[in-house]
């Protein structure tokens, strides 16, 4: 069912304009948004939600039927289901109310396509929520739009989709594992415009104070793994940011659908998930940091070239503690500063040229550091979670983000590397201004930087087995042969590693990279065109490891692989893009405007990929167990 993202150029294109808002209601204990997307396959958006925290009223609609009747479906039942809880509200009883509005919504639609060939049989589901107050609200459905209540961490759907397969199971007809193959799947059994009269399913149930209320279309769900749901929900950020994180992790699973989220939050009086972690979280680890040492040093991590010419004592300190108090001070802060600032000086030690070291420090030997002290953190958090499952989770998802952002602090120091680069340029220039970039050109690919899979520089580390070197390759290979309208995307794809890695210099270098990106300057307009085609690239490989039979650990390890690649990727692409830029004497000055645009695009190529990677990683847990 799902489906590899199309050649669109960003994941942001929608159709018309995405409707959304923030509501809270006058005693401002609820707090409300929405947000819908087009998707990266359909045309059109047929789904349509409703917030409106004045009303108390919340909804997500997913319209069907051919010939854009699917648009005025959701939209007419959307329509008449909000004019009528607006017009009925003080003289129902809020429960029948809802249901008495979803029918309506239904007749309309019913009646409207009756009497309009072109609109026969189109119809819409619908999810609504009724805020009755901050402690109670109403659920009422048709269809497969779905409603979750994340509650102390747990995220839970609470209504049951109509779709014909799920009444056979209901019925005992079939297995639910029978039901996941079956092929009417996704064929509803109600929805508002079947009938004038549909039976809905209405719930009333008491919210709790931090209560999150998700109503969603099957858009959401269907291509976003059920764990990156519970995540993104359940992560303690704003409701704005919940929307824009749901939809991008629906467009990152391939996002074939129309997409909707609205997000209902009544104030939390409670500690927060987060006041939680601040406390009781940060408390934990800190109990822990005696064991965290003696798993980072049973982890041989004092015999890496990292710790050469230290004292074992000091080395401990220096990674192995600060890392440690900066994970603390993190929890406590509910922040990630310290250890973003932690990874970008280990990295920035490690692999600067410096005068002692002409060339640096390698990239598998900061890699495989980072692993050791990163998993010896993971089995800390196993450890507090296996004391306190609940604790354990909130801790994981705190030390899990930091250690993203680890991971982006590093990729920020490879641009460093760029901009360096772009120094040594400028200051040859400045020498030899008759012999634009003679010396320099050659430098940037003396830098290990370049794809593993090269055969001229295999990655050196013995966690990658043949198998796993196998995989990698099939995988890309797989997205390689492709030979529907992705096959540009490839034919870019392997035209920028081939440029990456090509040991041509100068003026060979920038005809070709001019040509591939149809440009005659490089400016900052001409560096996105790399990064969306690299994105696009991975995630094409992404998919196709999706595709492999491989154990999960494996597949995480070969999704890791492809990471560090694709990493090494960017960076020699932007080289040699700064690289080009080079012989233009006169947008020299220039390039250090373009780079601070550079190391944005890197670090939000790399968020991108740390959600992939998470949402691969939980998607394949959920899986394999
Ligand atoms: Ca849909």
């Amino acid at each position: 069912m799902k489906k590899a993202s199309p050649d669109a150029n960003t994941v942001e294109t929608v159709a018309r304009p995405v409707v959304q808002s923030v509501v809270s209601s006058s005693d401002n204990k609820i707090q409300a948004f929405g947000l819908s997307n087009v998707g990266l396959i359909r045309q059109g958006n047929e789904d349509t939600f409703i917030v409106d925290s004045q009303l108390g009223l919340y909804a997500v609609l997913d319209g069907m039927g051919g010939a854009n009747a699917g648009d005025v479906a959701s939209q007419l039942a959307s329509e008449v289901i909000h004019q009528f809880v607006r017009d009925r509200n003080r003289d129902m009883a809020p429960k029948s109310l809802l249901k008495a509005a979803l029918q309506a919504g239904s007749a309309a639609v019913y009646y409207e396509a009756e009497g309009n060939l072109s609109r026969k049989g189109m119809g819409t589901t619908v999810v609504a929520c009724m805020m009755i107050s901050a402690s109670r609200a109403i659920i009422a459905h048709v269809g497969d739009s779905r409603a979750y209540v994340l509650r102390e961490g747990a995220l839970k759907l609470i209504t049951r989709d109509h779709t014909v397969v799920d009444e056979l199971v209901l019925r005992g007809s079939i297995t639910e594992e029978e039901a996941e193959r079956h092929p009417y799947k996704n064929v509803l059994s109600r929805n508002l415009g079947a009938k004038p009269e549909p039976i809905v399913d209405v719930q009333e149930f008491s919210v709790q104070p931090g209560d999150r209320i998700l109503l969603c279309s099957d858009g959401l769900y269907g291509y976003a793994a059920a764990d990156a749901l519970q995540y993104i929900v359940g992560s303690g950020d704003r409701v704005d940011d919940v929307c824009a994180d749901l939809i991008d992790a629906a467009l990152r699973g391939g996002g074939g659908d129309n997409v909707t989220a609205v997000l209902i939050e009544t104030t939390a009086v409670t500690p927060t998930a987060t006041a939680i972690v601040r406390g009781s979280g940060a408390i934990a680890w800190w109990q822990k940091r005696h064991q965290y040492f003696e798993a980072v040093l049973a982890r041989g991590f004092t015999d890496s070239a990292l710790c050469h010419g230290m004292t074992e004592k000091d080395a401990m300190a220096l990674y192995a503690g600060n890392l440690c108090q900066a994970i603390f001070h993190d929890l406590e802060k509910s922040s990630a500063f310290n250890v973003w600032t932690f990874a970008q000086n280990m990295a920035h030690a490690w692999l600067t040229t410096t005068t002692d070291r002409r060339h640096g420090g390698d990239w598998p030997t900061l890699r495989a550091g980072l692993d050791i002290l990163i998993d010896a953190a993971k089995q800390m958090v196993d450890e507090i979670a296996a004391a306190d499952a609940q604790l354990g989770f909130l801790v994981s998802i705190a030390i899990g983000r930091a250690l993203t952002v680890a991971e982006l602090a590093i990729g920020s120091i490879l641009t460093e590397r760029v901009r360096e680069v772009e120094e040594q340029l400028v200051t040859i220039f400045a020498a030899a201004p008759t012999a634009p970039g003679a010396d320099a050109t050659g430098r940037f690919h003396e830098q290990a930087t370049i794809p593993f899979l090269r055969n001229s520089m295999p990655m050196v580390n013995a966690d990658v087995t043949s198998v796993l070197l196998g995989a990698v390759r099939s995988a890309l290979h797989a997205a390689a042969a492709r030979s529907t309208n992705k096959e540009q995307l490839q034919k870019t794809y392997l035209a920028l590693e081939a440029l990456a890695t090509s040991a041509a210099t100068g003026a060979d270098v920038l005809a070709a990279a001019q040509e591939l990106f149809g440009v005659h300057t490089f400016d900052d307009a001409s560096i996105s065109p790399v990064f969306e085609a690299l994105d696009r690239a991975r995630m094409f490989a992404t998919t196709e490891v999706h595709a492999l039979e491989l154990q999960a650990a494996d597949k995480l390890r070969v999704m890791r692989l492809i990471s560090v690649a694709h990493q090494r990727l960017v960076t020699a692409a932007a080289g040699v893009v700064v690289d080009s830029a080079a012989p233009a004497n006169e947008r020299l000055q220039d390039t250090k405007q373009a780079n601070a645009m550079l190391r944005e695009q890197l670090q939000r190529a790399e968020s991108k990929r740390a959600l992939l990677e998470r949402q691969f990683a939980t998607a394949t847990a959920t899986t394999h167990g």
